[in-house]
C-alpha cells in the first residue's frame, strides 16, 4: 500500500466522483485534498468536462501545476507535459465532429440532441449548472455530448454509422460522448504518463477514481483503482482481475472518493 511519501499520482474523474453528482460539491473530500496537497501529490483531473470548465475547478481546488485530461480524453492540457502540440489535439476537432453528426442525422433521420444544437439555457437545465458554467461546458474542442432520443435499434445503427467515420460513443454519467475512436480516458492517461515525469525521475504510483463506464479504461491503467458507487445504469466493467488493487466504495461521490483514498493510502 502506498503512503503519502511515495511518488503517488491521483487521477480522478469529477462528476459523481470528486464532485457530487447533484450538487457538484467536493466538501466531504476536503480533508483528503488537504493531505494530498500538503504532501505535494499531483491531482490529475480526468473528466468529460471541457478545459474551460476544468481550469476554474483546478483553481478552486488549489491545484496550480498539474496537467489534466478534458472531454473524456480528447484533450490533454498541461505545462509539464512535453509532447508536441499536435499529438495532444484531437484527430477531428469539434466543428468537424458536429458536421459529421449533422450529416449522419440528415442521412438516417436519427433523433438525438447535442450541445451544439441547444442554447446555454438548455445545457444548464440538463446539467444543473449555472448559465455561466453552461457557457464553459459549450466551449468544446474535441468531443460532443449528446442525449439519445431514438430507439435502441437505431442506437446500434448510429454507432455503426459513426464507426465508419472513425468515431466512437462513450457513456458518461449523464450523456453519451461522441469522439475520435483513438481518444478515451485510458489512452489519454497513457499519453500523459509517457510525457509527465516525476520531478526526481521516480516511477509514478498511480491511483485512479471514477464512477462511470467511461472511467473503466482509465481505471484499468492505474496501479490502484477506486470504483465509486454511481447512478449510471451500466455498472463499470473492469478488464483487470487483480482484485486486491480494486476498491468498490459504499458511498457516492466525494464520500466514496475519500473512502477509496483511505482504503489504499496510508498516512
Ligand atoms: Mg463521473
Amino acid at each position: 500500500m502506498p503512503t503519502l511519501q511515495d511518488p503517488l499520482m491521483i487521477v480522478t474523474d469529477l462528476d459523481g466522483s470528486l464532485l457530487d453528482h447533484h450538487t457538484y460539491s467536493w466538501q466531504p473530500a476536503q480533508p483528503w485534498l488537504d493531505r494530498l496537497n500538503a504532501a505535494g501529490i499531483p491531482l490529475i483531473i480526468c473528466s468529460s468536462k471541457t478545459a474551460a470548465e476544468i481550469q476554474p475547478i483546478q483553481q478552486s481546488l488549489g491545484i496550480t501545476n498539474a496537467p489534466f485530461i478534458a472531454e473524456n480524453g480528447a484533450i490533454i492540457m498541461g505545462k509539464n507535459v512535453n509532447e508536441t502540440r499536435d499529438a495532444l489535439l484531437p484527430a477531428k476537432d469539434y466543428s468537424a465532429l458536429c458536421q459529421i453528426l449533422q450529416h449522419v442525422r440528415q442521412r438516417y433521420g436519427f433523433e438525438f440532441t447535442g450541445f451544439a444544437d441547444v442554447t446555454e439555457k438548455e445545457v444548464a437545465d440538463w446539467t444543473g449548472l449555472t448559465p455561466r458554467e453552461a457557457v464553459l461546458a459549450k466551449m468544446r474542442k474535441g468531443s460532443e455530448s449528446i442525449i439519445w432520443r431514438d430507439s435502441p435499434e437505431n442506437f446500434v445503427a448510429f454507432q455503426q454509422a459513426l464507426s465508419l467515420e472513425k468515431l466512437a460513443l462513450r457513456q458518461g454519467g449523464r450523456f453519451w460522448h461522441v469522439m475520435n475512436q483513438r481518444d478515451g480516458k485510458g489512452t489519454a492517461l497513457a499519453r500523459l504518463l509517457a510525457h509527465y515525469t516525476h520531478p526526481q525521475g521516480k516511477r509514478w504510483i498511480t491511483l485512479g477514481l471514477g464512477d462511470g463506464p467511461n472511467d473503466a479504461p482509465m481505471l484499468d491503467q492505474v496501479n490502484y483503482a477506486v470504483v465509486i458507487k454511481g447512478y449510471s445504469k451500466n455498472r463499470i466493467q473492469l478488464s483487470r482481475d487483480d482484485n486486491e488493487n480494486i476498491y468498490y466504495s459504499t458511498g457516492y461521490g466525494p464520500q466514496g472518493w475519500s473512502e477509496g483514498l483511505a482504503h489504499f493510502v496510508h498516512c
